[in-house]
């Protein structure tokens, strides 16, 4: 096999990534770099064996993303619309429940470095790294043709695009996009925001998470870091009375929009702290039959995962403290860096010290539409938990 100054050959380290599972070789396992700009490229084994193709990303630690193992693929228009339309398709299941969720969760999906979530009939998208950038045009026009969407959005504007030498921006890609799309999810409806709101707009994986702790909610709830009060719109249907709670008044003003919205009349939103509020309800001897903490992530390295971790500890200790008996809590973590094993142990640890006796309801991973591959850890990093306090 000759090898053109175009591919990528890469060591038997990398191969065996692939061969692995894993899609991603890393800069000090490509012994050719391809002499061209981002894009598609073929890749050999240093033996001169074709192993496939490829994302290039040449500013990147990450210096390929496998594509295709065939190595007779062609990575053209028709490419990417066969594998996007495979994606949209696993979510059919979904489309009676929600309007609003992920259409391809990149490698988890096989498109690795691409996001694409669906807000009624518009898309947002993220295209996070360079090669992929490459074939901004064909994805574009594959998601058009396949979803007949009225506006696509790319919000560019996640961190990991300055390492890969691309500008982070928030741009339109087609048609238009308003700024709040009203979507519903289980019964419940809600504004997300596309243009300015966290991640895409909303927070489309805790939607099967909601719909269960929804079915379980009743009495006094409590909705921690509620945002725009997507949990607490859920409780409010079996609770009687549900505090949203989050330290964003923005985020807020949101949330009691969403409530009026549905025509809720029983969610009070507070502006607090909530490892204070939480401090503060067990010294007052308040307690709440619902209680549910989905705290942004409080691991963003893995050299911070032993502070995140006496967060996590400390929120879930406290929120054990006030349940009431028979109470439930549902609690998340959405830190990559906090695998499922240390976020049940630290489970285990706050319940020992809350002195109750604390079952364990359920244990969630991510939805249909957020696939985490077994081979690709970093595809997953959601795991929840339902405990009861049974006295
Ligand atoms: N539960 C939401 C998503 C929560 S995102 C949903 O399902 O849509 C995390 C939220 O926590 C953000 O809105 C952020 O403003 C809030 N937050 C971060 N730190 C906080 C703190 N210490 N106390 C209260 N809220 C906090």
């Amino acid at each position: 096999m000759n090898v053109k100054s175009s591919d990528a050959v890469v060591s038997a380290r990398g191969a065996r990534r692939w061969s692995g599972g894993h899609p991603w070789i890393y800069r000090s396992d490509v012994e050719q770099r391809p002499d061209g700009p981002p894009s598609a490229v073929r890749v050999l084994d240093r033996r001169g064996a074709e192993l496939g193709w490829a994302l290039w990303s040449p500013a990147s630690e990450i210096s390929l993303r496998l594509l295709d193992h065939d190595p007779a693929a062609r990575i053209d228009a028709e490419w990417w619309h066969v594998r996007i339309a495979r994606a949209i398709a696993r979510r059919a299941p979904l489309a009676g429940a929600a309007s609003a969720f992920r259409l391809i969760h990149g490698e988890g999906d096989g498109l690795p470095s691409l996001n694409c979530d669906r807000y009624d009939r518009w898309l947002v998208v993220q295209l996070a790294s360079a090669g992929l950038e490459s074939f901004r045009a064909p994805i574009v026009d594959a998601l058009t043709e396949l979803t007949g969407a009225s506006g696509i959005l790319a919000r560019n504007d996640v961190p990991l695009r300055s390492r890969e030498g691309l500008e982070r921006e928030t741009v339109l890609l087609a048609g238009d996009v308003p700024r709040e799309i009203e979507v519903h999810e289980n019964g419940v409806r809600y504004l997300a925001a596309p243009w300015t709101g966290q991640k895409t707009g909303a927070f489309l994986d805790q939607r099967e998470n909601r719909r269960l702790v929804g079915e379980v909610a009743r009495g006094e709830a409590l909705d921690c870091f509620s945002y725009h009060g997507s949990f607490a719109l859920h409780l409010a249907r079996g609770a009687s009375r549900v505090t949203a709670l989050d330290s964003s008044a923005a985020a807020l003003e949101r949330a009691a929009g969403n409530a009026a919205l549905n025509g809720l009349s029983n969610i009070d939103c507070v502006e607090a702290n909530a490892f204070d509020f939480l401090r503060q309800q067990q010294r007052a001897g308040i307690s709440y039959d619902t209680i549910v903490l989905d705290p942004p992530a409080f691991a963003k390295t893995r050299s911070t995962v032993n502070s995140a971790l006496r967060g996590y500890k400390e929120i879930n200790l406290r929120a054990l403290r006030i349940l009431a008996p028979g109470g439930l809590l549902f609690t998340a973590s959405c830190s990559f860096h906090l695998g499922r094993s240390l976020f049940m142990e630290m489970l285990q640890a706050a319940a020992a010290d809350s002195g109750r006796r604390v079952a364990l309801r359920a244990v969630t991973a991510q939805p249909l539409d957020h696939p985490e591959l077994l081979t690709v850890p970093e595809t997953g990093y959601l795991k929840g938990a339902l405990l009861e306090a049974m006295e």
